[in-house]
């Protein structure tokens, strides 16, 4: 997995992954209607609002939504398959593509299992994925 291709920084997304590099998962958040804001942005798609939404740690839990496993290996690092690919939707809200970790690829992943981040190291930062929460 250390062979994965280690993303891409702007200065928009910079705050996402200097807080996925100290372990933390962070979003942003609209000032004016204080809903989560997901993938970075410079103004708030809920309600319009060109104030700059806030940085803010999250929970880093949630429950999966739908996945696919994917069994054909790809270039850039992805070449350990079967690995699964996921739709997780966030307690704040939004929904991330990720992966889900540490499951057993030969039964189904049950849906709305809740799960947690966790961050796989990349470059100079992490990349979060997702285990299945521990109760
Ligand atoms: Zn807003």
């Amino acid at each position: 997995m250390s062979d994965r291709i280690p993303p891409a920084m702007t200065p928009i997304t910079a705050p996402y992954w200097d807080g996925a590099a100290a372990g933390e998962l962070r979003l942003q958040r609209c000032v004016v209607c204080t809903r989560f804001v997901f993938p970075p942005r410079t103004f708030c798609p809920h309600c319009g609002s060109a104030s700059p939404p806030r940085w803010e740690s999250t929970s880093g839990v949630g429950r999966l939504l739908s996945y696919i496993i994917a069994r054909v290996p790809v270039p850039g690092g992805y070449d350990e398959a079967p690995y699964v690919v996921a739709l997780v939707e966030l307690q704040e809200g939004p929904r991330l593509l990720t992966n889900i970790i540490d499951v057993d690829l030969d039964k189904p992943l049950p849906l709305d299992m809740p799960v947690t981040v966790s961050f796989e190291p990349r470059g100079p930062t992490g990349v979060p994925v997702f285990r299945p929460t521990v109760s």
